[in-house]
């Protein structure tokens, strides 16, 4: 059965995540040392940690909002090394595989919630207006926000507006998703909408990354979870094993002050 939320498109053809080796400083500050993970095509990691453990520059490298200083990034069948930095041209093809939400939503405030969907897709992929219109009218409707296609983002609750951003996201056909922490503002009543919508996602076969303190989400959608602490990885592995039984204090010691 196709999938409410993805294309047949996307469906076909989502990527693996291959992080090797990555390290990024700021100054003098190491913020990513040494960092390898693998995402399967299809699989959800959840990715937690400390503030400050380095979470978000590791998503920011994945999908080169930053560039790292050693280590290669791999999205499907298309690498980028550190050393040696991709033309423009295919920088933008890869960044264009990944979507990416964000804690602050960073919904365009002066556009509608269609613009908003509607004008990515012809800037970056050339889509006439009327198409794009079209499909973003499909995605708000799969989400339940066919009704504030008219609306600006203001007038939006902070939950909607998170879904109005992962709905922009989807209607680029990413072939992996990444979240920053996507329910971090948000009430926790309204968190749950949000969860709901990443839920479907995930089961319906989409790559993803989720940097999040929400353990029974972790605990019940993703398969890995990567467990981050000053710029390393600590401890990995099946998410009910960690959260039941953690081997590194640190773990132990995050997971008491966030379940
Ligand atoms: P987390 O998301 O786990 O809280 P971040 O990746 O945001 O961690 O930050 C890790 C470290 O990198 C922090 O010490 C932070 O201050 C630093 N950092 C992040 N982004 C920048 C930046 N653009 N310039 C300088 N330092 C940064
Ligand atoms: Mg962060």
């Amino acid at each position: 059965m196709p999938s409410p939320l993805l294309t047949q498109q996307n469906e076909l053809a989502m990527a693996g995540v291959e992080i090797e080796h990555l390290s990024k400083s700021f100054g003098s500050n190491l913020v990513l040392d040494d960092i390898s993970m693998s995402v399967r095509p299809g699989s959800v990691t959840a990715l937690i940690g400390p503030s400050g453990s380095g979470k978000s520059t590791l998503l920011r490298c994945v999908n080169l909002l930053e560039t790292p200083d050693a280590g290669r990034v791999t999205v499907g069948s298309q690498s980028i090394d550190a050393g040696t930095p991709l033309p423009a041209k295919d920088l933008l093809a890869l960044r264009r595989q990944i979507g990416m939400v964000f804690q602050s939503f960073n919904l365009f405030p002066h556009l509608t919630v269609l613009r908003n969907i509607a004008f990515p897709q012809e800037r970056i992929l050339g889509r006439s207006r009327e198409e794009a219109e079209a499909r973003a009218l499909t995605l708000l409707e799969r989400v339940g926000l066919r009704d504030k296609a008219g609306a600006h983002p203001a007038r939006c609750s902070g939950g909607q507006q998170q879904r109005i951003a992962i709905v922009r996201a989807l209607a680029l056909g990413p072939r992996a998703m990444l979240f920053d922490e996507p329910t971090s503002a948000l009430d926790p009543e309204v968190g749950v909408e949000v969860l709901a919508v990443m839920r479907e996602l995930a089961d319906t076969g989409m790559t993803m990354i989720v940097v999040t303190h929400e353990m029974q989400f972790a605990r019940d959608v993703s398969d890995h979870l990567v467990v981050m602490a000053d710029g390393r990885i600590i401890e990995e592995g099946e998410p009910g094993r960690i959260m039941s039984d953690p081997r590194e204090e640190r773990t132990r010691r995050f997971l008491s002050a966030v379940m």
